[in-house]
């Protein structure tokens, strides 16, 4: 039987290792990191995502900063208050919530963010900077998978890793960083042949796809670690992830719940980049 790696545990962890650092930095610098987050419309599950990143940021000391603005908003309008955050000094990261309406270009938004206050790390100066192996910040789901690993002393170095999924936010990403921890990285999508092949010469297996229960326990290696990002609402209302936990967690040697797995370390890593986004603010130190 798996060892359920457990997001809830990890994640209240490093909040405290947050709020003590967020502490200090108040008193060094009498300073209040500030994150501004910015919702467009009323899309029920961002509308939920905002009110747990406006909760999270209260509880280790960081002020944030809420900016709900109409669906029907100009993208210029909406691209305007950014440039006024880039360069309000009371605001250290800002986060705009997608998706966008259909009105409205990602990319321009995204692009927009000053890349010294991008704590989502979505802008390309910052998606560069991973790839060169320097990132100021490491995108949030990505960053907290590192954590989990970290936390549960999952050894990387020489490890075969397969990834299922290449999304920007997920795939890719976390690519890169299982990369430049010295994994042998093999990234699989939708076009990929013979995908139960690469799955099961993994040793440690990211599933990032947005398809519920699609590795089951046949795909997988005897003593895996089994990595789900998927997070999927089933017919009867209740979450499932990317991965049929019954029969994996028969076979692997950890596995993460959903929910409770990856979750809640997304927006634990926020924290920290806001804290970051802060402390290099302060210090200038971007390069
Ligand atoms: P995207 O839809 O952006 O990307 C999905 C990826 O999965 C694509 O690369 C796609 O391949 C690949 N894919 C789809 N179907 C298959 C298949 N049958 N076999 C192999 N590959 C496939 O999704 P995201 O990366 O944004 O999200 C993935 C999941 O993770 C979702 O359930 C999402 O809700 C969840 N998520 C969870 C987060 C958290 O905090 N826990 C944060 C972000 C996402 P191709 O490129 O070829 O189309």
């Amino acid at each position: 039987m798996a060892e359920l790696i457990n997001g809830k545990v990890v994640s209240r962890h490093l909040r405290e290792l947050i709020a003590s650092d967020v502490l200090k930095f108040k008193e060094e610098y009498g300073i209040t990191p500030g994150l501004a987050v910015i919702l467009v419309g009323d899309d029920p599950a961002s509308t939920v995502y905002v009110k747990n990143k406006h909760k999270a940021c209260l509880e280790v000391g960081i002020n944030s900063i809420e900016i709900h603005l109409p669906a029907t908003v100009a993208e210029d309008v909406l691209i305007s208050k950014i440039e006024e955050l880039n360069t309000d000094a009371g605001v250290n990261g800002i986060l705009v919530q997608l998706p966008l309406p259909k009105h409205i270009c990602e990319e321009r938004v995204i692009n927009s963010i000053i890349p010294e206050k991008d704590v989502d790390a979505f802008h390309p100066i910052n998606v560069g900077k991973l790839m060169l192996g320097k990132p100021d910040f490491i995108p949030c789901t990505p960053a907290g998978i590192m954590e989990l690993l970290n936390y549960y002393s999952v050894e990387i170095s020489g490890k075969e890793c397969v990834v299922i999924g290449r999304s920007n936010i997920v795939g890719k990403p976390i690519a890169q960083l299982l990369l430049s921890k010295n994994g042998t990285v093999t990234v699989c999508h939708s076009r990929t042949k013979n995908l139960t092949e690469s799955a099961k010469r993994a040793d440690i297996l990211v599933v990032a796809i947005g398809k519920p229960d699609f590795v089951n326990g046949d795909m997988i290696k005897p003593g895996a670690v089994v990595i789900d990002v998927g997070i999927n609402r089933k017919e009867d209302g209740k979450l499932t992830g990317d991965v049929d936990f019954e029969s994996v967690t028969e076979k692997a040697a950890y596995v993460t719940p959903v929910p409770g797995g990856v979750g809640p370390m997304t927006i634990t890593m926020l924290l920290k980049n806001t804290l970051i986004a802060a402390k290099k603010q302060i210090s200038k130190y971007f390069f």
